[in-house]
């Protein structure tokens, strides 16, 4: 982490969970001079305005662009292609852009159809952080504190441009490390996507049994814990379940079958191989799990 670091004009589109973080971490740091909020509706950006989150907002994007240094892009994955070409003419030779999207491989593909070519200044990352909240209203300084934040940079991606995402990032506590976007993808499909898909189905099928009402009342703290996540925002997932289809569909195959053995097993009465099994799972979590 560099102790001078420093970003003049610093654009944020999308001040929501991820983006309004990001400002309150920089701002903490000291580390930002100027920050320009911009997305559809000008009273969110009042809002962020007012709760000191932005300096500024313009819900014209280009005009919220133009002369930033660096341009972070934190909004749905789903709009990140319309936003792309809406600030396409703010993009100079010097200007570093980045984004927060769940889905690398997706986000750099938007980027190639909108650019014709990626601009070196083109930084995709990810933060492993969130909560099931969303807005202004839900970000906190903090949120990146200790977390792991994935840079994907493409073959073309200039060193400096990474070295200055990596800076801004460290600067909100967080922990950067590089990877390659289809690994990424993959990785992220097992450990964040797939468990949204677990949480989301699980409460929608108890939701539609003519017992619910019961079932959510004796819901113990393994429950909520479990299922936590099912309240995330379903817009973002919708984009992210389409945007990182291939491996969310290739883990999800492994895990169903996974899981037909294992009713299989309760079918034929096999306790060996559901000991053997839950043996394995509690292995792995107590020398993976934090
Ligand atoms: P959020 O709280 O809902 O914020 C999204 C922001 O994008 C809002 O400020 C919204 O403002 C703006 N926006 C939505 N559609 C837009 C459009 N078409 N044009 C311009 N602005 C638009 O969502 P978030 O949780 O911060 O997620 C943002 C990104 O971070 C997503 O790509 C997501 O995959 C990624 N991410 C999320 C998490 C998480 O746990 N939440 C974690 C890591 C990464 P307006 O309504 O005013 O337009």
């Amino acid at each position: 982490m560099s102790a001078d670091f420093h970003i003049r004009r610093l654009c944020i589109i999308g001040v929501g969970l991820i983006g309004g973080s990001l400002a309150r971490a920089l701002r903490k740091a000291g580390c930002v001079d100027t920050i320009i909020g911009s997305s559809r509706d000008h009273q969110h950006l009042q809002r962020a305005q007012a709760l000191g989150v932005i300096d500024d907002y313009h819900t014209d994007m280009r005009q919220a662009a133009t002369h930033a240094d660096v341009i972070v892009l934190a909004v749905p994955m789903g709009a990140m292609g319309k936003v792309m070409a809406a600030i396409k003419p703010a993009i100079t030779a010097t200007t570093v852009i980045t984004d927060v999207g769940s889905a690398k491989q997706g986000v750099i593909t938007q980027m190639l159809t909108v650019m014709e070519t990626l601009p070196a200044g083109f930084v995709p990352a990810h933060p492993i952080a969130g909560t099931e909240k969303s807005g202004v209203e839900a970000s906190f300084a903090e949120l990146f504190e200790q977390r792991r934040v994935i840079i994907t940079p493409h073959a073309h991606t200039d060193p400096r441009a990474s070295a200055i995402i990596t800076n801004m990032w460290q600067h909100c506590g967080a922990k950067v490390t590089t990877m390659d976007a289809k690994h990424h993808d993959e990785v992220l499909a097992a450990t964040s996507h797939l468990p949204h898909m677990l949480a989301y189905a699980l409460v929608d099928t108890l939701a539609r049994m003519n017992d619910r009402r019961e079932i959510f009342a004796y819901a113990a703290g393994g429950f909520r814990d479990f299922t936590r996540i099912a309240s995330s925002d379903p817009q973002m997932w919708h984009d992210i379940c389409l945007t990182n289809r291939e491996a969310l569909t290739q883990i999800l195959n492994i895990y169903i079958t996974d899981l037909q053995q294992l009713r299989a097993a309760i079918e034929r009465n096999d306790g060996e191989y559901l000991k053997a099994t839950f043996n394995r799972a509690k292995a792995a979590r107590d020398q993976y799990g934090e």
